[in-house]
């Protein structure tokens, strides 16, 4: 039965035992189509977050889309280019379901411009991560990658965490939006700029960010009292963060963690900048273009160099992931790049180690499945601290957007072990439903991204896009049930190569077979990636696993 969706009325969150599809394959990526535009940020346009990434190239697209996913069999493969179905054809029953290419466009030819043309003329659409891949599962598909990242600063400077501490960030969209809640679950006092009030009112009502301060003064006085009181507070202030983080500079306050998530990699259809209503920029986004970039990339300028001046006086400064820094060099500040990449800086060690951002969606809607994995999580890893301290917290703090679903941050073997024991828990109707198991494409094999994922490693093998291409050939052969390849990044082209997949739990003998191959084989590429590239853990774990590695 779909439940109602009070934030997006026509869009009901899908659930229960009934099949619309020929089967629970095909029923779980209809369901996980539904479900991100359940939790998107504005699913009548298809969007689902980061200004632009879609689950669907149109809404023509989109009703094709379901009813293939609806009529298919078993033995067959729906192939999908930008969120635009192209065939239905016949394979196998091992065969994945679908497969999918969005928005890769030929290297000379990758730039802003050229993608927007092509989208203009409905050739392309970009799926961001997760969008396009069908696997958005709310806030919560980030916000451990965010609380880690934030644990790994507690640890290496303020003792263990951050409590007494000053975050300043901004962006609360459908990513930046998990910020406020990793803060406070690190124990922070984050203050989180949004120059939208509907964002930051928004995140409020789904339990992410506690309190909107009226206005700076305000803010910075609820910031101070909690940092005083070494008391967990997420506050949304709502401003551009092109002003607001100068005018705190200004003032002498240097916040101890500092960064930023707005859709930064966007000047057309994300970034707004400073000087600009919401309206005026809309107004500007299809006869301005040229302006609306121009003025973006200025406001950019500004606020990194805002974010600089905050790290010469000592702050822990890192770019989130939203192409920051790129925009302002491309401005002409030339030392943005000072400011590391939160991946090269903080979460490289567990890449190298293939462990990364797995997650998992209960296809009965029922929020009992996922407590129940919670619970065997606890019960199958218990020395492991990571995956420990996150299942309490997560269990504590996170509340569900959509289909009920968790991340955790699981490593090679350990996503395979979880999946199958999950399948028999399927197979014994002891799980109400079938679950589906994908993960975040910045993952250790699955990502090549010179200016996030891949940013300095170690063999100066940033930008071979070779892994992710490797990775998604691999997950076919290995039997997953969605597999995908995406493109895009900072100005939707050219900046990265990622690969997506997705493998269903539905309790038969047939799906154990898959989620052994594709779970084992993605995270063994991952080791391997991180091993060809000389890092030392992923050689721990070659040996310790026993990951089928040619070393040349
Ligand atoms: P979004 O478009 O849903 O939200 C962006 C938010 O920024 C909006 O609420 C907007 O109002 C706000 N904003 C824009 N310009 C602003 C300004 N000048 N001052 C204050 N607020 C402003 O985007 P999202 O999905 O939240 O993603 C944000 C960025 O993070 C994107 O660039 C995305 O690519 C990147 N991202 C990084 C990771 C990661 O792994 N670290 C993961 C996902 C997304």
């Amino acid at each position: 039965m779909p439940k109602p969706n009070p934030r997006h009325p026509n869009f009901p969150v899908p659930g229960g035992p009934e099949l619309r599809a020929k089967g629970w394959r095909q029923e779980a990526l209809l369901r996980l189509l539904e479900n991100v535009l359940s939790v998107g940020e504005d699913p009548d346009n298809l969007v689902v977050y980061a200004a632009l990434g879609k689950a669907a190239r149109n809404w023509p697209s989109h009703r094709a889309i379901v009813r293939a996913l609806i009529e298919m069999d078993e033995d067959q493969t729906l192939v999908i280019q930008s969120g635009k179905p192209v065939g239905l054809l016949k394979t196998h029953a091992k065969a994945p379901l679908v497969i999918m290419a969005n928005c890769n466009i030929v290297g000379q030819w990758a730039k802003a411009e050229v993608f927007y043309e092509l989208q203009r003329k409905g050739l392309i659409c970009w799926g961001g991560l997760t969008a396009g891949a069908w696997q958005y599962i709310g806030s919560q598909g980030v916000i451990q990658g965010t609380y880690e990242i934030f644990m790994r600063i507690a640890e290496r400077r303020f003792g263990g965490d951050l409590s007494g501490r000053f975050v300043l960030t901004a962006g609360l969209g459908g990513m930046g939006g998990a910020q406020p809640l990793a803060g406070r679950m690190a124990g922070a006092a984050i203050l989180c700029v949004d120059i939208d009030l509907e964002r930051a009112k928004k995140r409020q009502q789904v339990g992410y960010l506690q309190e909107i301060a009226p206005d700076l003064d305000t803010a910075l006085a609820m910031i101070d009292a909690a940092v005083k009181e070494k008391r967990a507070l997420s506050v949304g202030l709502v401003g551009n963060a092109a002003e607001i983080y100068p005018e705190i500079a200004r003032r002498g306050i240097v916040p101890d963690v500092v960064t930023d998530q707005t859709s930064a990699h966007d000047l057309v259809y994300g970034y707004v900048p400073k000087g600009m209503s919401l309206d005026q920029v809309r107004s500007l986004r299809e006869d301005g273009r040229g302006q609306l970039m121009a003025a973006s990339r200025a406001s950019i300028v500004e606020h990194v160099k805002a974010m600089l001046d905050f790290q010469k006086k000592g702050a822990e400064v890192f770019d989130n992931g939203n192409l920051i820094r790129t925009q302002a060099r491309e401005g002409g500040v030339a030392d943005a790049f000072d400011i590391p990449i939160f991946t090269e800086a903080y979460l490289r060690p567990l890449f190298a180690r293939a462990i990364g951002p797995f997650r998992w969606m209960a296809l009965s809607g029922d929020e009992s499945d996922v407590a129940l994995i919670d619970d065997l999580l606890l019960e199958m890893f218990p020395e492991n601290r990571i995956i420990t301290n996150w299942i309490r917290l997560a269990r504590q703090h996170i509340p569900f957007e959509g289909l009920p679903a968790r991340i955790a941050w699981l490593g090679h073997g350990e996503r395979t072990a979880l999946a199958r024991r999950v399948n028999q828990l399927v197979a014994s109707g002891e799980l109400k439903g079938p679950i589906a198991f994908s993960r975040d494409h910045l993952d250790a094999g699955a990502m090549a991204h010179p200016n996030i994922m891949t940013e300095r490693m170690k063999d100066g093998s940033d930008a071979i896009a070779d892994w992710p291409l490797l990775d998604a050939m691999l997950l076919c052969s290995s039997m997953a049930d969605l597999v995908v390849v995406h493109s895009g990044g900072g100005g939707y082209a050219g900046y990265m190569t990622s690969c997506g997949v997705t493998v269903v739990a539905d309790g038969t003998k047939a799906a154990d077979e898959r989620l052994d191959h594709a779970l084992t084989n993605d995270t063994s590429l991952g080791v391997i990636r991180y091993a060809d590239a000389g890092y030392e853990e992923s050689f721990e774990e070659i040996a310790a696993k026993g990951i089928g590695y040619v070393k040349v």
